[in-house]
C-alpha cells in the first residue's frame, strides 16, 4: 500500500512492458516510483498454471473488451481480451516466445530501433525469462517437426518456413511473466506497488505531466508519467486526458491526430479438427488422464501443464515464395467449438494469422465510450492470404500427422474454393490478440512518440508498451512488448 501520494515518477500499468520500466528505473537509482495497476495481483493459482488461461479469460482479471461491429467480419463484434492484474496481459497469455523477425525492427525505420539496436536488449530480457522449449509437448505438437524440412527440435522461426514445438517463459512449468522476472526482483524501499486503482487521467500543467488521477485522488509525480497501459488503455488514457484528435474528444489540450490511429493486430482463422483419442479432450476414454491432471502437472506433464498453445508453423500461405507470411499456432486441445469452450469430444485446433496484416484500425472515443475499429480487412490482400493459408495449413497438418491426422470437422467440406474460404474467414475470424501500434514512434511530428518515447507536446511523459511499434511483429508481442519496456529507462533516466 502506498505511504506517500508524491513520487519522483509513475508508471501507470504493470504489464509485460510495465514491469520492465519498473526494474530499469530502480536499477537507475531514479527515486521513488509508484507502479500503479487497475486489476489485482497476480497471486492466484490460475496464473500460474499453464492450461488455465482459459479460466483467466473471461474473468475478473480479463479487461473483456469487444471490438466494434466490422464490416470486414460480417459486422461482427470480436472479444479482445486484456490482461487486468499484475503482469498484464502477459499474466493471461499462452507465453509462446517470439522475439519477430529481424527486419521488422529494421524495417519499422525509426533510429535507435533497428535489429542491432535491439537485439542486446532481447539478450537481456532472456537473461531473466529463460524462455525454453515445452518440456512435455503433446505427441501431435512434437510431430510438426516433421514438416517444412528441418527435422530437428529447434523453435519454428519467423525468419523462414519452419515448424515444431515453440519456446515459452515458463519456469519449472509455470508461467514466469514479466512481473516474476522483473517487478518482484526489483521489490525494495523506493518502489511502491499500488494494485487495484484505475488511473482515471492524467494531470497536466503548462504541458507538463506532473501526476495522476485515481478517481477523485491525485497521486504527484515530481519528475514525470509513464504509460505502460497497452495498446488500449495508453491511449484511451490521453484522450480522456484531453490529449488526441481534435473533435473527438472533449475538453482538449492538445490536438494530436494520430493518438488511437494504426492499430493493427494479427487477423486469424483455424481449423478445427476432431478424432478419437486425438488431442486432448473431454471424453469418457481421457477421464482418468483428466483425474490425475492435478498429479502429472506438478511432473510438467499432462494438459495442465500445456499453454494450450503448444506448437507454431511460419510458411507461405500461397507457396510461392520462400518466405513466411502467416504463422500458425497450434492447439493439442478439443476447444472453442462452435464457439463453446467445452465440448465432449477430442481433437486439435490450428489457426493462421497474417504476419504483417495491411489493414489498420483505430481507437476513438465517442459520448465518453471507448470504440475499438480493429479494421479487420479493411485491406482484401490480408483476406486472401489468410484464406490461401487455410489451404496450405490443412496439407500441413495432414504431412505432419499422417494416419494419426483426425479429420476435418469445421468448416470441414464447405470451404473447398477460395471463394468459399474467404466466406468462412469473414464468418470466424478474431485476432491472435497482439493489438500494437496506437501511439505510433517515429520521427515525424506527427508520430505520437518520439523515437526515446517521449509523448510529443507534453514534458515529462513517456509511453513504453505495445502501442508504440510502428508496425507489429511477424509473430507474438509478448517478448518485443518486455524489450521496448526493459529500454525505457535508459531513455527516460538519461
Ligand atoms: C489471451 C492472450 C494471449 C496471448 N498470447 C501470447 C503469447 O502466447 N505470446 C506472446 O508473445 N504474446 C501473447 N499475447 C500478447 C502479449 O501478451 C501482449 O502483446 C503483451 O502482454 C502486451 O504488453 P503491454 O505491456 O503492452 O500491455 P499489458 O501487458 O496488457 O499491460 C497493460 C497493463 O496496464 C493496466 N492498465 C490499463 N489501463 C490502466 C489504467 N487506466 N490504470 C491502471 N492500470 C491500467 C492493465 O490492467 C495491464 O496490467 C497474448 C495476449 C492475450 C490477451
Amino acid at each position: 500500500m502506498r505511504s506517500s501520494s508524491t513520487y519522483d515518477y509513475i508508471i501507470v500499468g504493470a504489464g509485460s512492458a510495465g514491469c520492465a520500466v519498473a526494474a530499469g528505473l530502480i536499477a537507475r537509482e531514479a527515486g521513488s516510483i509508484a507502479i500503479i495497476e487497475a486489476g489485482p495481483s497476480d497471486r492466484h493459482p490460475f496464473v500460474k498454471i499453464p492450461m488455465a488461461l482459459i479460466w483467466l479469460m473471461g474473468s475478473r482479471r480479463d479487461w473483456r473488451f469487444k471490438s466494434a461491429p466490422m464490416d470486414g467480419v460480417n459486422g461482427r463484434q470480436i472479444n479482445i481480451p486484456r490482461g487486468r492484474m499484475v503482469g498484464g496481459s502477459g499474466s493471461i497469455n499462452s507465453m509462446v516466445w517470439f522475439r519477430g523477425r529481424q527486419d521488422d525492427y529494421d524495417n519499422w525505420g525509426v533510429p535507435g530501433w533497428s535489429w542491432s539496436d535491439v537485439e542486446p536488449v532481447f539478450e537481456d530480457v532472456e537473461a531473466k525469462t529463460n524462455p525454453n522449449r515445452l518440456a512435455h509437448p503433446h505427441p501431435l505438437t512434437e510431430a510438426l517437426h516433421n514438416v517444412l524440412g528441418r527435422n530437428d527440435i529447434a523453435p519454428p522461426t519467423p525468419e523462414y518456413e519452419s515448424a515444431g514445438v515453440c519456446h515459452f517463459n515458463l519456469r519449472n512449468g509455470r508461467r514466469w511473466s514479466a512481473a516474476d522476472a522483473f517487478l518482484r526482483p526489483a521489490a525494495g524501499p523506493d518502489l511502491t506497488v499500488i494494485t487495484g486503482h484505475e488511473v482515471t487521467r492524467l494531470s497536466i500543467s503548462n504541458d507538463r505531466a506532473d501526476g495522476v488521477y485515481l478517481g477523485t485522488e491525485l497521486l504527484r509525480a515530481t519528475k514525470g508519467v509513464i504509460l505502460s497501459a497497452g495498446s488500449i488503455g495508453s491511449p484511451d488514457l490521453l484522450m480522456r486526458s484531453g490529449i488526441g484528435p481534435k473533435g473527438s474528444i472533449e475538453k482538449q489540450i492538445v490536438d494530436a491526430p494520430e493518438i488511437g490511429q494504426n492499430l493493427q493486430d494479427h487477423p486469424g482463422c483455424g481449423l478445427h479438427f476432431a478424432g478419437a483419442e486425438s488431442g486432448y479432450g473431454l471424453t469418457v476414454k481421457q477421464a482418468a488422464n483428466w483425474l490425475t491432471a492435478p498429479l502429472q502437472y506438478l511432473t510438467g506433464r499432462g494438459p495442465l501443464a500445456s499453454p494450450t498453445v503448444e506448437g507454431a508453423m511460419f510458411f507461405n500461405a500461397r507457396d510461392t515464395d520462400p518466405e513466411p507470411d502467416v504463422q500458425s499456432h497450434f492447439i493439442p486441445f478439443f476447444m472453442n467449438w462452435k464457439g463453446s469452450r467445452y465440448a465432449y469430444g477430442s481433437g486439435y485446433f490450428a489457426d493462421v494469422c497474417v504476419c504483417r496484416p495491411k489493414s489498420r484500425g483505430s481507437l476513438t472515443r465517442r459520448n465518453g465510450q471507448l470504440q475499438i475499429d480493429l479494421g479487420l480487412f479493411k485491406d482484401e490482400t490480408d483476406l486472401d492470404t489468410l484464406s490461401h493459408g487455410l489451404f496450405r495449413l490443412r496439407d500441413l497438418l495432414k504431412q505432419a500427422h499422417g494416419d494419426k491426422a483426425a479429420p476435418e470437422m469445421h468448416p470441414a467440406g464447405k470451404a473447398t474454393t477460395l471463394d468459399e474460404m474467404r466466406a468462412y474467414v469473414r464468418s470466424a475470424a478474431g485476432t491472435a490478440y497482439h493489438p500494437v501500434g496506437t501511439l505510433r514512434m517515429g520521427t515525424d511530428k506527427t508520430a505520437p512518440v518520439t523515437p526515446t518515447l517521449r509523448v510529443r507536446d507534453i514534458d515529462a511523459l513517456w509511453a513504453a508498451d505495445a502501442s508504440i511499434m510502428p508496425a507489429v511483429t511477424s509473430a507474438n508481442t509478448n517478448a518485443p512488448s518486455m524489450m521496448i519496456g526493459h529500454r525505457a529507462a535508459s531513455f527516460i533516466v538519461g
